[in-house]
C-alpha cells in the first residue's frame, strides 16, 4: 500500500517496522465541548485506514489520546463554574457518543493526559538531562527548539517562518525563553489551576509532551503511522518529534499522515473562528451515517466544503446500497442453482479494483465509485444469477461495506418481529383471496414504514 508522507512529500510504500503489525497513533480530541463536523473527518477517514489494514491481514494497535488538561479546559471549567476533571468526563463521555454513532471502532488504546504524569515527568527530565530542556526562573520548562538540528523536517518550515514563530512566541511568554521557536513542555502552576508535583515545583504539562508520552508508552519509541489533521503539523507535530526523538534518541513515526480541512463557506471549521456546527447538532437532524459516508466521499487530503444539502446527497446515496442489499437477499432467496455465474465475475474485479484504489493512499471516493459499479452490475444481472454468484457478490459488497464502515444502520435482520409477522399473516390473506385482509395489512405495514411489492417469486419488502 502507498501513503502519502508528509515527512517526505510523497507516496512511499507502507513498510512496517514489524511485519505483519500496524502500530498507529491519531490525535484525539480535546474534550471541552462537544466535537465539531471537522474534528469527525480524521475520526472517520483514520477509522477507515484501520480498517482497510486489518482486512488486509495486518494486526493493528491504534491508540488515540484523550487531552484532558489544557488552556481551553481551565477557561471553560472557570467559566461553567465547575472543575476541569468533571468537564473533561463529561466531554469525553459526548465524543465517545458522537464516535460510536459514525461508527468508529474503539481505539486499542485510549490514554488520558492527566494518568500519565508519571511518564511526563520521566521524559521531560530525560529531555532535559540530554541537554535539550531547561527550567526557567518561574517553574516552567522549555525545549530548546533549534538545538535539535532537525527542527521543521515535518512541517518544512524555512528558516525565515522560524523566525517568525521565535519574535511571536517570544512576545507572548514574558522573557522566560531562551529563543523565541523554545516551548513548553512543563508549565508552572497559577493560583487556582490544577496542578500535579513535579521536580520543577507544581504545574502541568504543555499540550505537546503528553502525546510523545502516550505514543511511547503504548506502542514504543518507534511508530509506524502517526495522524491527525493538517493543523497539526506545526506546530504540534513538530514537536511531538523534537521531543521523542531528544529523549528517545530513536525516529518517532515512520509515517505521518494528516486529514485536509473540513471547511464551511470555503473556511476551516473551528471552534475560534466560530463557524462550527457541532457533530451532535448535525446527526440529529440529519443521522451519524450521511456524515460519514460524507466524510468518505471526498480524499482525504483534499479539502471538504460542508453544507446540509450535500449531507442529504449522501444520504440518498446511502439509499441506494441499502437498496440493493436489500435486492440482493431478495434475490438470494428465489435464486436456484441455475443461472448466470457472471456477476461473480465482476464482483470479484469489484473488490480487486476496490483495494487497488485503497492501497493507492487511501482512495475512498474511488474506492465509493467502484462500489456503485458493482451496485449496478448487481442491480441488472442479479434477476438471471445463480445463487453462487448472488453469495458471492453480496460477500464483497458486504466486505466492501465492512472496510469502509458503511451501512451500519439497518440490515434486513433489523426487520421488526411483527412486520415479518404482518407479511406472512398477508400471504395467508391473499392465498385466502381475503382481499379485504390483505389491504388491510397493506395500511398497517406501510404505516410502519415498510411497503410490500408482489413479484413473482412472493412479496418483497421495501423500507420506506
Ligand atoms: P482538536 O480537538 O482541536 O485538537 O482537534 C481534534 C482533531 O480534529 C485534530 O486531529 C485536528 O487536526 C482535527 N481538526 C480540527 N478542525 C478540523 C477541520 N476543520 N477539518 C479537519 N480536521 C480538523
Ligand atoms: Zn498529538
Amino acid at each position: 500500500m502507498q501513503i502519502y508522507n508528509t515527512m517526505s512529500r510523497s507516496k512511499e510504500e507502507l513498510i512496517t517496522l514489524v511485519p505483519g503489525e500496524c502500530k498507529i497513533y491519531v490525535c484525539g480530541p480535546t474534550v471541552y465541548n462537544f466535537i465539531h463536523v471537522g474534528n469527525a473527518r480524521p475520526l472517520c477517514v483514520f477509522d477507515v485506514l484501520r480498517r482497510y489494514l486489518t482486512y488486509k491481514g495486518l494486526k493493528v494497535s491504534y491508540v488515540s489520546n484523550v487531552t484532558d488538561i489544557d488552556d481551553r479546559l481551565i477557561t471553560a471549567a472557570n467559566e461553567q463554574g465547575t472543575t476541569v476533571r468533571a468537564l473533561a468526563e463529561r466531554f469525553e463521555r459526548e465524543y465517545l457518543k458522537d464516535a460510536d454513532g459514525l461508527n468508529v471502532l474503539r481505539p486499542t488504546v485510549m490514554p488520558r493526559a492527566t494518568e500519565h504524569m508519571a511518564e511526563i515527568i520521566d521524559m521531560i527530565t530525560q529531555i532535559i538531562d540530554n541537554g535539550y530542556g531547561y527550567v526557567a526562573p518561574n517553574g516552567d520548562v522549555y525545549f530548546r527548539a533549534l538545538k535539535f538540528e532537525a527542527y521543521g523536517k515535518l512541517s518544512h518550515l524555512v528558516l525565515d517562518e522560524l523566525e517568525n514563530a521565535r519574535e511571536l512566541s517570544s512576545s507572548m511568554e514574558g522573557g522566560l525563553k531562551e529563543e523565541g521557536a523554545d516551548f513548553a513542555v512543563w508549565k508552572a502552576a497559577k493560583p487556582g489551576e490544577p496542578a500535579w508535583d513535579s521536580p520543577w515545583g507544581p504545574g502541568r504539562p504543555g499540550w505537546h509532551i503528553e502525546c510523545s508520552v502516550m505514543a511511547k508508552k503504548h506502542l514504543g519509541p518507534t511508530i509506524d503511522i502517526h495522524a491527525g489533521g493538517q493543523d497539526l503539523i506545526f506546530p504540534h507535530h513538530e514537536n511531538e518529534i523534537a521531543q521523542s526523538e531528544c529523549a528517545n534518541k530513536a525516529p518517532f513515526a515512520r509515517y505521518w499522515m494528516h486529514n485536509g480541512f473540513l471547511n464551511i463557506d470555503n473556511r476551516k471549521m473551528s471552534k475560534s473562528l466560530g463557524n462550527f456546527k457541532t457533530t451532535r447538532e448535525i446527526a440529529q437532524v440529519a443521522g451519524y451515517e450521511p456524515i460519514r459516508y460524507f466524510m468518505l466521499s471526498a480524499h482525504y487530503r483534499s479539502p471538504l466544503n460542508f453544507s446540509m444539502d450535500i449531507l442529504e446527497q449522501c444520504k440518498t446515496s446511502l439509499e441506494r446500497l441499502y437498496t440493493c442489499r436489500e435486492n440482493l437477499d431478495f434475490a438470494l432467496n428465489n435464486a436456484g442453482d441455475t443461472g448466470e455465474n457472471l456477476l461473480a465475475q465482476q464482483a470479484e474485479e469489484a473488490l480487486e479494483r476496490f483495494s487497488q484504489r485503497m492501497d493507492d493512499d487511501l482512495n475512498t471516493a474511488d474506492a465509493l465509485a467502484v462500489l456503485f459499479n458493482l451496485v449496478r452490475d448487481i442491480n441488472t444481472l442479479s434477476a438471471a444469477s445463480c445463487a453462487a454468484a448472488l453469495r458471492r457478490a453480496r460477500q464483497v459488497f458486504d466486505t466492501i461495506c465492512g472496510v469502509l464502515g458503511l451501512l451500519y444502520n439497518r440490515t434486513k435482520d433489523d426487520v421488526p418481529p411483527e412486520v415479518t409477522q404482518l407479511v406472512a399473516a398477508r400471504t395467508r390473506a391473499r392465498a385466502e383471496k381475503n382481499w379485504a385482509e390483505a389491504d388491510r395489512i397493506r395500511t398497517a405495514l406501510d404505516a410502519l414504514g415498510y411497503a410490500v411489492e408482489d413479484t413473482a417469486s412472493g412479496p418483497k419488502l421495501v423500507h420506506k
